[in-house]
């Protein structure tokens, strides 16, 4: 997604959080923290405050957030969780880049939590997440070989995922899909969590992949994000 400048959007620079800053509990480097729908998940369609933190481990081919690599500004917990109330929505989601490649967003996540948010946290699935506040619903990507970060896939966070979790497969062909079904029957997923499935915007067709999982019969949700159909698919801030 690239910029609209809406509601609580924050300027940017060109620098990406350092590992000192990176390791500060009580702060974090975010990007932009607005209010939309929820454009993915089992909570799509509904309103919600995104916050999204600066900075990203992975590369992966099809990314759609590189903007969230670098820049942004540095604020004290405290600040974050205020800027949240202003905009008044009672979902957020913290996500990014990484969130969890900085130490204050489990900071961010619990305090929101102390507050009665109903929270999401969106992370890519190479760190772990079992130092999450067991309250926080964790939208967890396992990497297919299309994104080119496979062998990034943190493991033992499939161990932690729970009913209230879900687990995102982003598919980018039907290689991706065999890989997707043989990890979900491995390790039992639709038995463990919520199962999600959705395409590389532009790559594989919907279509196709709802056909193929009617026809394994995957316990899987597809999703398309909504916020691309919505808002113009480059929009930013949306
Ligand atoms: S984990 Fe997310 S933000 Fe990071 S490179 Fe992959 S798609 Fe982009």
């Amino acid at each position: 997604m690239t910029t609209l400048a809406l509601e609580g959007s924050l300027p940017v620079d060109d620098r990406a959080p350092a590992r000192v800053e990176r390791a500060d509990p009580s702060r974090v480097r975010v990007g932009e923290i607005y209010r939309s729908i929820q454009g993915e998940s089992s909570w799509a369609g509904l309103p919600c405050t995104f916050v999204r933190l600066i900075g990203c481990n992975l590369r992966c081919s099809w990314c759609d957030s590189a903007f969230a690599f670098h820049g942004g500004e540095s604020l004290a917990v405290e600040e974050v969780l205020r800027r949240v109330e202003d905009l008044g929505v009672r979902l957020v989601e913290v996500t990014g880049g990484e969130p969890l490649w900085q130490a204050g967003c489990l900071t961010v996540l619990r305090e929101l939590c102390d507050r009665k948010y109903t929270v999401l946290l969106e992370t890519g699935g190479s760190l772990d997440i079992s130092r999450v506040d067991e309250r926080v619903h964790r939208i967890v990507d396992l990497k297919a070989p299309g994104s080119g970060m496979e062998r990034r896939n943190l493991w033992s966070n499939v161990g932690h995922l729970t009913p209230r979790d879900e687990v995102k497969f982003v598919l980018a062909s039907r290689a991706d899909y065999e890989w997707a079904r043989s990890v979900i029957r491995k390790h039992r997923l639709e038995a463990r969590t919520r199962v999600l499935l959705s395409t590389v915007f532009g790559s594989v067709e919907a279509r196709e992949v709802v056909e193929w999982m009617l026809a394994d019969g995957l316990q899987a949700r597809f999703q398309i994000q909504l916020h691309k159909l919505v808002w113009d698919p480059a929009a930013r801030g949306v």
